[in-house]
């Protein structure tokens, strides 16, 4: 049996122009694969602009994807209209008690419900020169995947040192060569953003203790709620390191499912955007 799974794309889009950034488009792309066929994935709370480009972007069915609906409604609603109570709905939830289980595609659940939003992305210029305060959005700085997450340890070989502000947890990456401090403000370590749909009240399962992006997520809940595969019998790869060349490379901060050579599970094109936000990152 297929099942339905909702993202709740928790962003205030109607604000920024980009509306889904690139890699939000590769990682809901991908959940069409991950979920399979006979599968339904609902995208909802897009704004107006946000769901017609998705909308066009999923235009194409073919018998190995899930089918796609984007929505302006948000999840509520979007129940109310199907007639479906909150106890069907299961909010993958990185705080619950309980793990999600095979049984939990028995009948319990109808619904499974993830929560996206991309991280606010911030710049410091350095004390030591000149000092400006820029606050730009991620898309801006980031290009395209607009994640701190994506510039980590291993992708800061020279000329970028790492520290990180013990007290605050902030990634703070220091240039030597032209003293500019930038401090990258992102989802790692996870800042509960699910909780804004815990407070609703639905019954929720974790997946393990480590945050996975959010296709994993929902690939991960297929392989169980319908392929009974319990959690622990998936092979995963924790904070893999993915390599360009012999000097460029980041670590995703995630847990992923693994593929063949050890290699994350990634949405096919994120590693081609991946390399090429590093290089737009390190321009300013
Ligand atoms: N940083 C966010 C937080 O801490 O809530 C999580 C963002 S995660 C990339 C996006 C969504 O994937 C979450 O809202 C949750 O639905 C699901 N998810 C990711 N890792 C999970 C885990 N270990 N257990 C349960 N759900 C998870």
């Amino acid at each position: 049996m297929a099942f339905t799974y909702v993202i709740e794309h928790m962003e205030d889009d109607e604000q920024t122009p980009a509306a889904i950034p690139p890699w939000v488009k590769l990682e809901y792309a991908h959940m069409r694969t991950l979920a399979g066929p006979g599968a339904q994935i609902h995208f909802t709370s897009l704004s107006k602009s946000s769901s017609s480009f998705l909308s066009t972007e999923f235009q194409s069915t073919s018998e190995s994807l899930a089918d796609a609906q984007c929505h302006q409604l948000g999840i509520l609603d979007l129940m109310k209209s199907h007639g479906i109570s909150l106890d069907r709905v299961c909010l993958l939830d990185p705080k619950a008690e309980k793990a999600l289980s095979p049984e939990d595609g028995g009948g319990t659940f109808d619904w499974f419900l993830f929560g996206v939003r991309s991280p606010p992305f911030h710049i410091l210029q350095s004390p030591f020169s000149q000092s400006t305060l820029l606050t730009l959005t991620a898309p801006v700085v980031h290009g395209s995947s607009g994640h701190s997450r994506y510039l980590s340890s291993s992708s800061l070989a020279s000329p970028l040192s790492r520290l990180i502000d013990e007290r605050t947890n902030e990634r703070r990456f220091r240039n030597p060569s032209d003293d500019c401090l930038c401090q990258f403000i992102g989802d790692d370590p996870p800042r509960d953003r699910t909780s804004e749909l815990r407070v609703l009240g639905f019954p929720n399962r974790h997946l393990g203790p480590v945050q996975m992006t959010t296709d994993t997520a929902l690939g991960v809940t297929k392989l169980v709620v319908q392929d009974k595969i319990p959690l622990e019998k998936i092979p995963y790869i924790d904070f893999p390191t993915i390599r360009f060349n012999a000097k460029e490379s980041v670590e995703m901060p995630f847990r992923y499912v693994v593929e063949k050579d050890n290699e994350p599970k990634l949405p096919p094109g994120m590693r081609h955007l991946l390399h090429e936000d590093l290089n737009k990152s390190f321009d300013f």
